[in-house]
């Protein structure tokens, strides 16, 4: 190795390049820091990835596209804008639901969605718009107030009371019951609670301020970045870049370095140092702090970690075809069996689950650069308890038994027809991430876990600041840019007075 390679400097590093590690080095670029971006992988993304295979392109992690509003400002405030970047389109159906014996396709327009509801339960159309004005309050002020808060201390949240106070709003409240306020029959709760699955948390266990996520699902739309969700993430690189970030691939972290009390670098597995005056991790939280930070400035223990409530981890599977399924649209939601055995083994008695909900994505729906011209690209997708392991067959058990229920539904049985398949689990989110427990989407967002009660994004360690999906404000795609955009602020004042 030369002495060039084995020490290196930056006025501030980012570990990781997911989204919330390219948003906080875009937004210390902005304000004229030089910074680096260190990624253990040959590619930026994290676990929005991607591969190519067979002549199709797989998404490897998220697939939704919501609350738009949050990319159009990403992309304004760095000197871009969202149009310039990606050619998203709205999709409509926004989703279908597959229920037992029947399916919906959930309508993009609000007055469809409205007659579809009313169609199900006698006054459930003006009752969603009740629910929908309830939830656009807490999104307005949610999101341009609160999810922008470093959440140091529990006083930045004070307004919340008076928010309360002011318009009754639900915020504490489980969302379970919050939700049977508004609707009683089952499908239509499946409908709005599924958006809050996305928290990893039971509906039960999820404050009823995230009722919020429905405004975004249902208002705002679900959208699509043709190309792949991906898309996004090369938009993101190539706007940083522009902004000045460098990001360096197969660089992957060893350990954080400290001098005279604050942080002095990183070193890397190779022995390669990189020396900077502020770090910000993003990659996962558990995996910097217990791994890769000297003990002696560890905020949390392995008790705490073991008490927290991660979101579920997941098997997926990738899959070619060689013929088109025209029954399926681009998100299809299989709620055809009752979820609370299910939810049950994700979060209270972790196991296999015996007849789970799943989910499929097919982006070939909408995109045909992404599956080769008459197959379909398929991506299917079981919640799981992070922490389980895993038995010899296991996975090939999972997926007959979702092909199954597929051709139940479809009378048509894909396995024949597939020319690609790959699947992904535990021990890949933690081959890949680190990812504590082998989780997929971090933290889950219960309320002794939301805001100030998330791992603290300034670390013990003067000069490191945490982002990501593990700290505020939470799992998502959007909420880890805007975690990303708040560290980075958060280093900036760092390196201008607290250093
Ligand atoms: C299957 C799945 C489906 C999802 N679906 C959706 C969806 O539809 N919509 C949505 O909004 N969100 C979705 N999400 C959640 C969303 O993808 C995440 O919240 C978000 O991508 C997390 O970004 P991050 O920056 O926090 O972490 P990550 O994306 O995990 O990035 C962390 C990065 O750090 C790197 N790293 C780790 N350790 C080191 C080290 N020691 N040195 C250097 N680099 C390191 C990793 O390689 C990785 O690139 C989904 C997630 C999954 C897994």
């Amino acid at each position: 190795m030369s002495s060039l390679s084995s020490s290196r400097s930056s006025q501030a590093i980012v570990i990781g390049a997911g989204f919330s590690g390219i948003a906080a080095a875009t937004e210390l670029a902005s304000q004229g820091v030089d910074v680096v971006v260190l990624e253990r992988h040959n590619h930026p993304g994290g676990r929005a990835r991607v591969f190519q295979e067979a002549g199709f392109t797989f998404d490897m992690g998220p697939s939704w596209y919501w609350m738009p509003d949050v990319f159009e400002a990403y992309f304004e405030k760095f000197g871009s804008h969202v149009n310039e970047e990606l050619d998203l389109v709205r999709l409509d159906p926004s989703y279908k639901v597959w229920f037992t014996g029947e399916s919906l396709d959930v309508p993009a327009a609000f007055e469809s969605m409205q007659v579809a509801f009313e169609s199900m339960e006698k006054g459930a159309g003006q009752r969603l718009a009740d629910f929908m004005a309830e939830a656009k309050i807490k999104y307005d002020i949610g999101m341009s107030e609160f999810v922008w808060k470093p959440a140091h201390n529990v006083l930045e949240f004070a307004d919340w009371k008076t928010v309360k106070q002011a318009t009754h709003l639900s915020l504490f409240t489980s969302f379970s019951k919050h939700a049977r306020r508004y609707f009683t029959d089952p499908r239509l709760l499946q409908i709005i609670e599924f958006p809050v699955l996305f928290l990893g948390a039971k509906p039960e266990k999820t404050p009823a301020l995230y009722s919020l996520m429905n405004y975004a699902d249902t208002m705002l739309g679900t959208w699509y970045p043709m190309g792949g969700m991906h898309e996004i993430v090369r938009a993101l690189v190539r706007v940083a870049e522009r902004n000045g970030v460098q990001f360096h691939y197969e660089q992957d972290v060893a350990s954080i370095d400290a001098n005279q009390g604050k942080v002095s670098g990183v070193t890397l597995r190779d022995g390669t140092k990189w020396k900077a005056e502020t770090i910000i991790a993003a990659a996962d939280y558990h995996h910097v702090e217990q791994h890769l930070l000297p003990a002696a400035f560890r905020r949390y223990d392995a008790t705490y970690w073991d008490n927290r409530v991660m979101s579920p981890s997941s098997l997926l599977f990738y899959v070619g075809v060689d013929i088109r399924v025209p029954q399926l649209k681009h998100h299809n939601l299989f709620f055809d069996t009752p979820f609370g055995p299910h939810a049950s083994t994700i979060y209270d008695d972790p196991a296999w689950p015996e007849d789970p909900l799943f989910y499929i994505s097919a982006p070939s729906k909408t995109d045909s650069g992404v599956a080769p011209e008459g197959h379909e690209n398929l991506f299917f997708l079981i919640p799981l308890a992070p922490g389980l392991s895993e038995e010899e067959g296991q996975r090939e058990f999972y997926f007959n038994h979702l092909c199954d229920r597929l051709e139940s539904h479809i009378g048509l049985d894909i396995r024949p027809h597939i020319v690609f398949k790959r699947s992904y689990a535990h021990a890949e989110f933690q081959e890949d991430y680190r990812a504590f427990k082998g989780n997929a989407y971090g933290l889950a967002n219960t309320l002794k876990q939301t805001a100030f009660w998330k791992p603290k994004m300034k670390s013990k360690l003067p000069g490191l600041f945490f982002t990501g999906q593990l700290t505020t404000p939470g799992p998502g795609v959007p909420p880890s840019l805007i975690s990303g955009e708040v560290a980075g602020r958060e280093a900036k004042s760092w390196l201008e007075v607290g250093n």
